[in-house]
């Protein structure tokens, strides 16, 4: 149940549902920032109803809440003029790893003519062996937010630890909370305490409920701002990377209002199904895409077999707008008009 009090309740109305909480042995988090309750496990709103400075009550009967359609029908994640979710389509594109100064600079360029308003880029990296290419770190960040703002563009990387994230949140407008970290409660709490958008990577064996709980903990620490991102999950048959579980798309929109996007880069593994994965994503419904690309996909230091080359990218933009047309929804690439019809 979500408890949800006016802005002009006093300390007395929230102490005296604390209590009632408390005497009664159910687990429960106040959300200072919204002056909210929640409280798993409990449904009984008539107990709940004589409790003075409430302006609304959900019952909710999953683990998650927060993240419930439940509690909210929409969220739209502003970033600069960006907007992610309800049925706006946001295009994230850029190298797996910052490699060096030229490489940043031609695609951010490339993005910027392309209209496109977000670049991605990694400079923690987490990779699987200690002897690969991990990332140019801090020199990393900085060249990628030097690019990105010489071109207009939010910067999207990856917080590898919590140690990181307050080096991280100087340089990234949105910051990626990877794969192997969607389990690292610890950081998704710290994740609650700051105030940026958050994308929330499906770890590669996560449940969806797993998923979604992961995001509470961001939530319940007062960060709503979260878009999910599903980057295939972990199948027995090694003829791709993951498997694109392309379900979740209109699944997570029945269970929750977050906005979900979809990187069939990491889902794939491989450059030439990269874009006919990112068009069956659009068109089950995700809210936009992260992509992968590289000036010269061959000589990438990580990641390169699934890097789109910037002819490829072109292609999957031309692909894309005729599946955004047929589905009139709204994009942030300014090559687009099409208007919300709903
Ligand atoms: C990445 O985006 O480069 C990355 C490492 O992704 P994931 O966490 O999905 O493997
Ligand atoms: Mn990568």
């Amino acid at each position: 149940m979500i408890v949800i009090l006016h802005k002009s309740s006093t300390d007395t109305d929230k102490h005296a549902l604390a209590l009632f909480f408390q005497e009664n042995n159910l687990a429960y988090k106040y959300i200072d920032a919204t002056k909210t309750f929640v409280v798993p496990k409990f449904q009984q709103e008539d107990k709940i109803k004589v409790f003075k400075g409430i302006e609304k009550i959900i019952p909710i009967d999953t683990p998650y809440q927060l993240a419930s359609k439940l509690y909210k029908t929409n969220t739209v994640v502003e970033v600069n003029s960006s907007k992610i979710g309800d049925n706006n389509f946001t295009m994230i594109a850029g190298p797996c790893s910052v490699e060096n100064e030229d490489q940043i600079f031609q695609v951010a360029e490339f993005l910027h003519n392309k209209g496109i308003k977000n670049i991605r880029g990694g400079a923690y990296k987490p990779r699987t062996s200690p002897y690969s290419f991990r990332g140019l770190e801090k020199t990393g960040l900085q060249l990628l937010h030097k690019a990105a703002k010489a071109y207009n563009l939010n910067v999207v990387t990856e917080v590898l630890d919590t140690s990181l994230i307050d080096e991280v949140a100087a340089y990234a407008d949105i910051i990626q909370v990877g794969s192997r970290n969607m389990h690292n409660f610890y950081m998704l709490n710290e994740l609650g305490k700051i105030n940026k958008p958050i994308i929330l990577k499906r770890g590669f064996q996560a449940k969806v409920v797993e998923w979604l709980l992961a995001a509470e903990y961001i939530m319940s620490g007062g960060n709503e701002k979260i878009i999910l991102c599903e980057r295939g999950i972990r199948s027995f048959d090694p003829s791709s990377r993951n498997i694109l579980d392309i379900n979740v798309i209109p699944l997570i929109k029945e269970l929750s209002h977050l906005p979900i996007i979809v990187d069939p880069s990491h889902a794939t593994g491989i450059a030439k199904y990269v874009t006919p994965a990112s068009l069956a994503a659009i068109a089950i419904g995700a809210d936009g895409l992260l992509i992968e690309l590289h000036p010269t996909p061959a000589k990438a230091l990580s990641d390169g077999d699934q890097a789109l080359s910037f002819e490829e990218f072109d292609e999957l933009l031309k692909q894309t707008q005729t599946i955004l047309s047929a589905i009139n929804k709204k994009s942030d690439l300014e090559t687009f008009t099409f208007k919300l019809s709903r």
